[in-house]
């Protein structure tokens, strides 16, 4: 028996165990799957932001830890957690976020606000760009960064995109390194963000960075808060160097009520929904991971402590 204990909240298990069970009896795995063991009995954590779980020191008979998250800010820098971790690769949560973004590129790109906003009785005919004149750029070149940049290049849009170590994509021009980041910038007249949170991306979007960008550039923000520098872009918002900011994901979440991104006009704030891990897709990685791990193979998608992600 594969004790694995579901760290996350209660109201999660009851959303998971199903997919969970079929997905451990489809890969021949005999698991108990509980939200609570005596530590020294667990042999895998399922884990998530939300979990109260801090402290692994008990947990001497895990084997690994299996992210529900893409994001793992919260446990990669936890020092009482020496086991492996995987992150969360999902086909579905990959889908979820191609369509957002997909979706709040377009807005952008074909003005939809004109005309959803403007219905005022005033005939304002405004002929958008083809998408092959309108150039993306996207900051953050792995699973979703990749699936977003070819959906988009898939609808004409030119597309380029950054990452930490160089790439070849066949419908992306791909860039790396700080002469890579100018240049990304410099063409970015829509930027999208799907880097994650480390010490080398946070701020990445700094006063500097927004300047580099061309006049009236649009963001995307379905990253993390902290790439972006609040004060420098609310400031880039108001000179209009930046026309408008789509931001999923804040410093603090829930954005507080105060803050000035949600009285701005030039401001989207949507509640860290850009894309979710689904329960069926997701249970048959975890699934895998447990049976790569009890075969003796490595762990898919296992995350660098060193770099962060
Ligand atoms: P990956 O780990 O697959 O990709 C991360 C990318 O960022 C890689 O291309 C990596 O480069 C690049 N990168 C990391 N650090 C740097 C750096 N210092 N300089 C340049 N590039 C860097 O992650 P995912 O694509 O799965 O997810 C990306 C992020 O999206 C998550 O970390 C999370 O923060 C966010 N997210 C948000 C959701 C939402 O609902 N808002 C939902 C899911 C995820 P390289 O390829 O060279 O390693």
């Amino acid at each position: 028996m594969i004790n694995v204990l579901f760290a996350p909240s209660q109201d999660r298990l009851d959303i998971y165990a199903a997919p969970l069970q079929a997905a451990f009896a489809q890969a021949d795995l005999n698991v108990d799957l509980r939200a609570a063991f005596p530590p020294e009995e667990v042999d895998y954590i399922i884990y998530a932001p939300n979990s109260e779980l801090q402290d692994f020191t008990p947990y001497v008979r895990t084997k690994a830890v299996l992210n529900l998250w893409a994001g793992v800010e919260s446990i990669v820098g936890n020092q009482t957690l020496t086991q492996p971790i995987a992150r969360m690769v999902d086909h579905g949560l990959s889908r979820g976020m191609v369509e957002w973004v997909t979706g709040h590129v377009l807005r952008h790109h074909l003005g939809m606000d004109r005309h959803i906003l403007g219905q005022d009785g005033e005939w304002r005919a405004y002929i958008p760009p083809l998408a092959q004149d309108r150039r993306v750029t996207i900051l953050g070149l792995g699973e979703l960064g990749l699936a977003c940049g070819r959906a988009l290049n898939d609808l004409g849009f030119p597309v380029t995109g950054w990452s930490r170590t160089a790439k070849h994509d066949d419908q992306i021009t791909c860039l790396s390194g700080p002469d890579g980041l100018t240049q990304a910038l410099s063409q970015a007249d829509i930027l999208v963000l799907l880097l994650p949170k480390t010490s080398a991306t946070e701020n990445i979007i700094d006063a500097k960075a927004l300047a580099m960008m061309p006049q009236g550039a649009f963001i995307i923000n379905p990253g993390r808060g902290p790439l972006i520098d609040d004060t420098a872009l609310l400031a880039a918002l108001d000179t209009g160097q930046i026309a408008h900011a789509t931001l999923d994901v804040f410093r603090i979440e829930p954005l507080p009520k105060d803050h000035p991104y949600w009285a701005h006009p030039n401001v989207t704030v949507t509640p860290h929904i850009a894309s979710e891990t689904r329960p069926e897709t997701a249970a048959q990685v975890i699934a895998e991971n447990i049976r790569r791990a009890e075969a003796g193979d490595d762990l898919l998608y296992m995350v660098d402590r060193q770099a962060g992600y």
